[in-house]
């Protein structure tokens, strides 16, 4: 089968690797390295991740650190711009943070001050949808800098975690349900 015509899903049933017990016992991590390598697989999950979206952001975000090769490649494709969002003490200028739960420990997020343009409507991408505490942080984060999510882009969901319906009443987007 010509790879273009491969359903996504099928694109990273074959290519996204489960490790389980990573990072921590009980934990099945969706690890979608391998689908960055491939050339298909990048191409296929960065335009397809922002499509529904096409016309609707200004700006997309990424968040450290895998959400950084979607929003990258997603923003060239674009063509708009890039905005990093990073773990605690990162970024060198004035940030705003947010502490967020994960499905594994608690962590801190942080934006510059001025990264966003009062007013621009930003997409937000990352690689795997758990609890929404990240994504949630991310919102929280952007909308303190004055922008407007104009919604989240995810390549994995996982099932029974709750994200999506934290993070309603923003329109989210997922390549897969696992
Ligand atoms: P959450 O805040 O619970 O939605 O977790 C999402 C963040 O943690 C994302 O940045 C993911 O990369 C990472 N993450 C959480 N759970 C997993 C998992 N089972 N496999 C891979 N990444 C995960």
């Amino acid at each position: 089968m010509n790879s273009a015509e491969e359903p996504i899903t099928d694109l990273l049933d074959r290519l996204a690797a489960v490790v389980p017990d990573y990072p921590s016992p009980g934990i099945s991590f969706k690890d979608l390295t391998p689908v960055f390598a491939d050339a298909a697989g990048l191409k296929r999950i960065v335009d397809e991740v922002i499509a529904p979206f096409a016309g609707e952001y200004d700006v997309i975000a990424g968040l450290e650190a895998r959400g950084f090769v979607l929003a990258a490649a997603g923003a060239y494709a674009a063509g708009t711009g890039m905005v990093t969002l990073r773990k605690k003490g990162k970024l060198p200028r004035e940030v705003h943070a947010e502490e967020y739960l994960l499905e594994y420990g608690t962590a801190t997020l942080e934006l510059h001050q001025d990264d966003i343009a009062p007013g621009s409507r930003v997409l937000i991408l990352d690689d795997v949808l758990a609890t929404g505490g990240t994504v949630g942080a991310a919102v929280r984060l952007i909308e303190r800098a004055g922008g407007v999510v104009a919604g989240v882009g995810v390549i994995l969901e996982l099932d029974g975690l709750g994200g999506r319906s934290r993070l309603a009443p923003h329109r989210v987007h997922t390549l897969q349900r696992v």
